[in-house]
């Protein structure tokens, strides 16, 4: 297919909000393109060359962006500056610039010269790179060059997810979305988008039975509900549960293969990035255990030298930088704590029930130079035991316990009762902390003037679309506001975001958008006129700010409806 043609397609995409439409389009689309390039066209209409955790970065900022605007077109660098501030988007400008010639090229052939772009690293990548975009913008006509010239800069955003490119998958092959369970089942045990549109594309439903898991490409990790009381846990979850604490660290999706007769280790995080260069230390003590290959799940938590005792978060999460790696790695030493087996040498664990998986895992993980454990458990079936141990982690510095049904398989990418949190919050009114997107900030007022951001608008994920749950003024330290204009800063866009539903009296000063996740501790959830959720979080309080988790993972409209419920009991 031409790269015009899918401009015209996204086009389309950039005029509705209507996700039905969304769904439509996409399915058109993906019907039409062939199977060779099916697999492309998924990751640009999502403003990306590869699925996330292959880290395929352009390194082209807004500045550099222009130049290569300057330079294809062959225009003065200041008139390019002019052109992007009277409009405030640089593909616009680029399809200003452009003549009404080209589109002959084909889509494969821009994806693939695009790689080549991002691909470009060393001394002197900066002037090739410059060259090797305006090349590629002078081959294509106007609408084209819009949405390439989006992309480098992190800025085609067509407001939709990746589960709505899974109905449209459904829709392609069945006319409707009666597939989607399938096509996500497929997804969330190998994430990789485009490959699982690939075998849609080329094999049909049939072909997504076969989907297994495979070191390297990442598991949708399985979550958590929450209840609101140890009896309510036991009735729903079984007589019988497991019991393991919470550590409160980064996920770690452990992941073992050997390649060319070399160990290869990779981790993934809760949001599937790839965070393996963070922790040398592990992946060292990971080699060492005995397989050949494996897919664990895992929590890693920071602890002090000295006591021996574990961290809090906010002290765990200096481990995650990208530099000076080996000094932080000495100062906050990491346990990894391993919960689950998912695959071993072949074979894949999925759907075996949760207490055989534990006893393979016991047969092949032990203590590993004080760095790998197995998480501990307990088998237990009353709510009394369930609380004794719940106080035995909270004062152990844990974030509260994992009740686990003894019997379920593993739930990929699922929340549901196969694993229910116990968190010291449960017992203080409102079951769970609620994560959030930043919307937007309002201009700081009197003492926090000097902050930038005064309150800052919240909301929570109804399918595709962000309604509003509290305006936040209180509840962060100095410190707190400061971080969040730093990061707010980067996110201002000039006009409201598609997918956010906002009320008009709370529409704030200055527009975010959709990145920024915040934990919220809420006295109480309440009915609301005036937030779109209907709902709002009383007394809010910022709890941290959550790096880990995507704007698509944020708390949904459902979830805080059942927080709300589970209040009254
Ligand atoms: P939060 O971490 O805010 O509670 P979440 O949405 O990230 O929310 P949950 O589903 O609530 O995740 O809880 C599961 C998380 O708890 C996992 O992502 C994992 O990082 C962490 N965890 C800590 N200890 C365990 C354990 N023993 N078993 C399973 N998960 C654990």
């Amino acid at each position: 297919m031409r790269f015009r043609e899918l401009a015209v397609y996204l086009e389309k995409l950039e005029k509705t909000s209507s996700r039905n439409e969304i769904t439509q389009i996409l399915a058109e689309l993906f019907k039409k393109s062939h199977p060779s390039e099916i697999d492309k066209i998924v990751y640009l209409v999502s403003g990306e060359l590869a699925p996330n955790y292959k880290g395929i970065v352009f390194n082209i900022a807004e500045r550099l962006m222009m130049r290569i605007i300057a330079k294809a077109y062959d225009v003065k660098v200041e008139d390019v500056k002019v052109a992007f501030k009277e409009k405030g988007d640089l593909g616009e400008v680029a399809g200003s610039f452009a003549k009404e010639k080209g589109g002959n090229i084909e889509i494969s052939a821009v994806f693939a010269r695009m790689l080549e772009i991002a691909a470009e690293g060393g001394g002197g990548s900066q002037e090739r790179k410059i060259t090797k975009t305006a090349e590629l913008f002078s081959s294509l006509d106007p609408l084209s060059v819009r949405f390439v010239a989006r992309i480098p800069v992190g800025k085609l955003r067509l407001g939709f997810s990746d589960m709505t490119i899974l109905d449209a998958l459904s829709v392609m092959v069945k006319g409707d979305k009666s597939a989607r369970p399938l096509v996500e089942r497929a997804f969330n045990v190998s994430v990789d988008i485009g490959k699982i549109a690939k075998r849609v594309k080329e094999r049909g439903l049939s072909g997504l039975k076969e989907v297994a898991p495979e070191p390297g490409t990442p598991i949708r990790p399985s979550l958590a509900e929450r209840l609101p009381s140890a009896e309510k846990i036991l009735e729903k979850v079984g007589e019988k549960v497991a019991i393991e604490p919470k550590y409160d660290g980064f996920r770690a999706m452990v992941n073992i293969w050997e390649e060319a007769g070399e160990k290869k280790v990779m981790i993934f995080s809760r949001n599937l990035e790839n965070t393996t260069q963070m922790f040398p230390d592990l992946v060292d003590a990971i080699k060492k255990i005995k397989v050949k290959s494996a897919i664990f799940d895992a929590e890693a938590i920071g602890y002090d030298l000295k006591t021996g005792k574990f961290l809090p978060f906010q002290e765990t999460v200096q481990r995650k930088r990208k530099h000076d790696i080996e000094e932080i790695a000495k100062k906050f030493p990491l346990k990894l704590f391993i919960f689950d087996i998912l695959y071993k040498d072949g074979k894949s664990f999925l759907t075996t029930p949760f207490g055989e998986r534990r006893k393979i895992l016991e047969g092949t993980v032990g203590k590993v130079d004080g760095k790998i454990e197995l998480t501990r458990q307990e088998i237990v079936d009353s709510p009394g035991e369930i609380r004794r141990l719940q106080k035995e982690y909270l004062t152990e510095g844990l974030e509260g316990a994992l009740i686990k049904k003894i019997d379920a398989p593993y739930k990929a990418g699922a929340r549901g009762y196969h694993w229910v949190k116990y968190k010291k919050t449960t017992e203080e009114g409102v079951a769970d902390t609620i994560d959030c997107l930043m919307m937007g900030v309002n201009v700081g007022k009197g003492r926090r003037t000097g902050f930038g951001a005064g309150a800052f608008l919240v909301g929570i994920k109804k399918g595709e679309k962000f309604e509003t749950v509290s305006k936040i003024g209180t509840g962060l330290t100095d410190e707190q506001w400061r971080e969040l204009n730093k990061r707010a800063k980067k996110l201002f866009v000039s006009e409201k975001p598609k997918e956010y539903e906002v009320h008009k009296n709370l529409e704030p000063d200055t527009w975010a958008k959709p990145s920024l996740v915040v934990e919220i501790l809420a006295d109480e959830i309440t009915r609301s006129p005036i937030h779109t959720a209907g709902l709002a979080l009383r007394f809010p309080r910022l709890i941290r700010f959550r790096d880990e988790k995507n704007p698509d993972q944020v708390t949904t409209l459902r979830e805080l409806e059942e927080l709300f419920e589970m209040q009254k009991i």
